[in-house]
């Protein structure tokens, strides 16, 4: 299974390697989306979570035991259909797949289960049509 999770890091925990350790030893594979960690101060990381749901949990309690806290998140992505023009643009930049474009109407598909919350349609898009919301669960 995948989990999309929030970490939110203390001060003290910036500076260990808590994720290595999350795949070296709980043999969790972390898809980190987005961070903002610098030592020596408080950093957060959403990032996806694979493997079996007892893995993830392991994992969980092992983050919550350093300090951490996790918040599970979902995100949805969204776009203007009445104004897209099915240019194509978006799907390019959508290396998950969850946008397609193809026969036989040629118009723009999305697929919000393989979103991995990347945000690269909303820089892509020429007309600025994106929008992605996250949102704890
Ligand atoms: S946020 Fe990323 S994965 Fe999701 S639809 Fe946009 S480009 Fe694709
Ligand atoms: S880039 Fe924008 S206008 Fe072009 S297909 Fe994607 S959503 Fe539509």
């Amino acid at each position: 299974m995948i989990k999309k999770l929030v970490l939110s890091f203390p001060v003290d925990a910036t500076d260990r390697p808590l994720v290595y350790d999350l795949i070296r030893v709980h043999d969790v594979s972390i898809n980190i989306l987005k961070a903002e960690i610098q030592p020596g101060k408080t950093g957060s990381l959403l990032a996806e979570f694979e493997a079996d749901e007892a893995k993830i949990n392991e994992a969980i309690a092992y983050l919550n035991d350093n300090g951490v806290l996790v918040s599970p998140v979902s995100s949805k992505v969204s776009y203007d259909q009445e104004r897209c023009i099915d240019c194509g643009n978006c799907v390019s930049a959508c290396f998950s797949r969850a946008l397609t474009i193809g026969a036989p109407d040629w118009k723009l598909r999305l697929d919000p289960e393989r979103c991995i919350a990347c945000k690269l349609c909303l820089k892509a898009c020429p007309l600025k049509l994106f929008k992605i919301e996250f949102a704890d669960m």
